[in-house]
């Protein structure tokens, strides 16, 4: 047997076909390249047979809707049929008819099927590869695809993943990652197909761990690759998860919606993940911020119900109103969290993060000696930037009333980090000074609520 008959191992980085590619190399337990056409064909068999159960024909619906694999018509031999497609692809790896026509996904020769059909929806779920998702406008003159490419989307489903009920295709750029994860799916399948449990179509055939909504998934998946994968030792920290929720069956114009944890977002979940104290803080932060409605059911509310600090990191907006609670006036996390996440998260240089912290403690200084806590609370409430530089010129002030032979901050020093270009982001700094003054502070400011005479009295010092 010839090289080229053989699959080739590369991957082509495209979620689905890699997804693909990687449930034949884990379903044949070897190399992809190792293996022969006969093999291919035995693992195929398996595939259709998991395939034709009830919980898997309810899957293909929407993956391959009106596919051989689920085709009602009477008469019709969905297995034998079925088994002829795949059995073609396996057989036409690695032949080309010299068309001139290539494969979208891998650039190699694009296969002709023997009935002259094009391939289309049927075949290939409306996913293109990251660059090209919904790229292809129409399927009416089906797709050029090599028949490697073709029937590794037919293996893709088993790496695929349940989200609000809904397949999913799972990727990451760590290969090693993809392998972990790829196991787990089908454990997964196999624990299932031993139960008995693709006898009935309620019964999830894809890899379901519960969760509603695809955002809880991403980062579910980012916290378990973090905390389960860690031992063993695959994380590269470039890591990113993208989910595609498939929706190929429904008139959903776009097929797939894509939800993305980028990497400065993993590269903070890694280091909350590595320590226990952070990974504790971290997930009791996130108890209190799941929506409140009622799922009238026994899911945990970390499966079923959105959680706003993951909205607002997938939007790429700030999350340090988290991270502070006016009302106990007492941050909700360790500085160094705050820090990570400014640093990694919000791309802040680590000079301007030391720049402010210095001032909030020199803040945090001023206030302890001049016994004005209020000051607190006139920085809290300042609603737009030149209230807020106007709170500062008072206690730049007051500092200067205590004798301090050097100034809180230079001219420089301030134009640098506290309001560097632009004043749009005025807001992160007012927050991470209060982040900051809460925990300097924390043993003055227990000591009881600000009390409203001292506040009536600060008024004469605005100006
Ligand atoms: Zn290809």
């Amino acid at each position: 047997m010839n090289n080229e008959s053989k699959i080739k191992n590369e991957f082509v980085g495209d979620p689905i076909v890699d997804a693909g590619l990687m449930a034949i190399k884990l379903l044949a337990n070897k190399e992809t390249n190792e293996y022969s056409k006969d093999e291919l064909k035995k693992i195929a068999d398996d595939l259709l047979k998991l395939y034709l159960t009830p919980a898997w024909s309810k899957e293909m619906q929407s993956i391959f809707p009106n596919s051989t694999y689920i085709q009602p018509a009477k008469n019709y031999n969905k297995e034998e049929k079925s088994r002829e497609f795949l059995y073609e692809l396996i057989d036409g790896i690695g032949i080309s008819e010299n068309r001139e026509k290539y494969c979208i996904f891998c650039g190699n020769p694009a296969y002709m099927r023997k009935d002259e059909k094009p391939f289309n929806k049927t075949q290939i779920p409306l996913v293109g590869s990251s660059d090209f998702t919904n790229f292809f406008p129409s399927f009416n003159d089906g797709i050029e695809i090599c028949a490697r490419c073709a029937l590794a989307i037919q293996f893709s489903p088993v790496l695929y993943y349940k989200t609000g009920g809904k397949p999913s295709c799972i990727s990451c750029n760590n290969k090693e990652v993809m392998q972990v994860y790829g196991k787990e799916c089908i454990e997964y399948i196999t624990r299932n197909k031993l139960l008995g449990a693709y006898k009935t179509k309620d019964f999830s055939g894809i890899f379901d761990e519960g969760f509603k909504s695809p955002q809880n998934a991403l980062f579910h998946l980012a916290y378990k690759v973090c905390l389960k994968y860690k031992r063993l030792r695959i994380l590269k920290e470039h890591e990113e998860i993208v989910i595609y929720h498939i929706d190929n069956f429904n008139k959903d114009p776009k097929g797939v919606r894509i939800y993305k944890l980028p990497n400065e977002i993993f590269k903070f979940v890694i280091i909350l993940m590595n320590s226990p104290e952070y990974k504790k803080t971290w997930f009791n932060l996130l108890d209190k911020h799941y929506s409140k409605f009622d799922t009238n059911n026994d899911s945990p509310i970390w499966k079923t119900n959105n959680n706003r600090i993951h909205e607002y990191l997938l939007k790429n907006e700030s999350i340090l109103w988290a991270f502070k609670d006016d009302n106990s006036k007492k941050p909700t996390v360790p500085w160094i969290i705050v820090e990570c996440y400014m640093e990694l998260v919000r791309n802040m240089n680590k000079q301007r993060i030391e720049g402010i912290k210095n001032l909030a403690d020199k803040i945090a200084i001023c206030i302890e000696e001049n016994n004005t806590k209020k000051r607190i609370n006139d920085i809290i409430s300042a609603r737009d930037f030149p209230t807020f530089r106007n709170q500062l010129r008072l206690v730049f002030r007051d500092w200067q009333k205590l004798g301090k032979e050097q100034p809180m901050i230079t001219y420089e020093e301030y134009i640098s980090t506290i309001i560097p270009e632009d004043y749009s982001n005025w807001k992160e700094v007012q927050d991470l000074i209060i982040i900051r003054l809460y925990e300097k502070l924390h043993n003055m400011l227990s000591s009881g609520v600000i009390d409203d005479v001292e506040q009536e009295k600060s008024k004469g010092d605005e100006e």
